[in-house]
């Protein structure tokens, strides 16, 4: 791998197909390792409520520490989705975010944790039976726990998918859909989400000035007819939440409020944000 440094002090990798395939190999060796080498952990978002500007929810953000080095989930989700790692990464995620959720509840009553689950943790079938008994084993409060699906659940079909989230709700979880906006659904297909919260993709948010508050109007009115929440992530300016908290965005998360935080700075942080 060439490193170059530019003059402003920034490395940054100029990559040939085969460094970065050779890179891909590598990472996916690594990762295949990484439960047993306690190379995984989670970082926490804050989730901001519109209506009292205090955190009510968080989100459970994966980070992998390989050799001293950060590898960020965009780059290593991708690769264990496509050679079966994600379903022990996902379960690990989800019984290590159910032990937070069980902790938290005990100084901070009614937090709700959000986890990303990826589509094909989602669609395997032995998925509902897998978290039913992690949570028994945690012994964690479901109606605390939000299930973050991104929109591509939407390529799934369509009975398939509504009963899973059924089934889900039915054991206690809230399930909403993530990064809405991005991927295959229409505005007919929201139309039948039985989701808990629809969470509005970045992209919109920061396009708010110009044709992204259209969208975000279109799915606040559709949201609230269905009595679904309506989360935005990505806001980073303080008239972006302003508007959004106007237009009726129940939830706002992002660097305006809070950056993901390791544990003792979440715990910290809700500490100071209830005193
Ligand atoms: P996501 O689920 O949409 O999570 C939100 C991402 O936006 C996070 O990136 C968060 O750090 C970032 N973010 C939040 N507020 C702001 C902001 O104001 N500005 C900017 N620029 N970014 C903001 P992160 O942690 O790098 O995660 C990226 C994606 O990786 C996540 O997107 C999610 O799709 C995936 N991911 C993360 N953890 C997990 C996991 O445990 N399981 C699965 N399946 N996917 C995960
Ligand atoms: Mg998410
Ligand atoms: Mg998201
Ligand atoms: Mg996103």
């Amino acid at each position: 791998e060439r490193k170059h440094s530019d003059p402003g002090g920034v490395t940054f990798y100029n990559d040939t197909l085969a460094e970065k395939l050779g890179r891909e190999v590598w990472l996916r060796n690594k990762l295949a390792r990484a439960i047993e080498h306690q190379e995984l952990f989670l970082m926490y978002q804050p989730l901001i409520s519109t209506k009292t500007g205090r955190p009510v929810s968080l989100e459970a953000l994966l980070r992998w520490r390989v050799d001293g080095n950060l590898i960020p989930p965009d780059e290593f989700i991708p690769i264990a989705e496509q050679n079966g790692l994600i379903k022990s990464i996902g379960a690990w995620v989800l019984q290590q975010a159910f032990i937070a959720s069980k902790k938290l509840n005990e100084t901070h009553p009614g937090m709700i944790m959000g986890i990303n689950v990826s589509l094909l943790q989602f669609q395997d079938e032995h998925f509902t039976q897998m978290i039913s008994s992690l949570l028994h084993s945690v012994d964690a409060q479901p109606e605390y726990i939000n299930l973050e699906i991104t929109e591509s659940a939407f390529s799934l079909e369509k009975h398939l998918l509504l009963t899973k989230i059924k089934q889900l709700q039915e054991m206690g979880f809230m399930v909403s859909i993530d990064d809405f906006g991005t991927g295959y659904s229409s505005l007919a297909s929201i139309l039948e989400l039985t989701t808990n919260a629809i969470k509005i993709d970045k992209s919109f948010v920061d396009n708010l000035d110009t044709k992204g508050e259209i969208i975000i109007e279109a799915v606040i009115q559709i949201a609230n007819r269905l009595g679904q929440h309506v989360v935005a992530e990505g806001v980073e300016y303080q008239w972006q939440a302003d508007t959004l908290k106007q237009m009726g965005v129940h939830l706002i998360q992002g660097y305006l409020y809070a950056k993901p935080m390791t544990w003792p700075n979440l715990l910290q942080y809700l500490d100071e944000a209830h005193s």
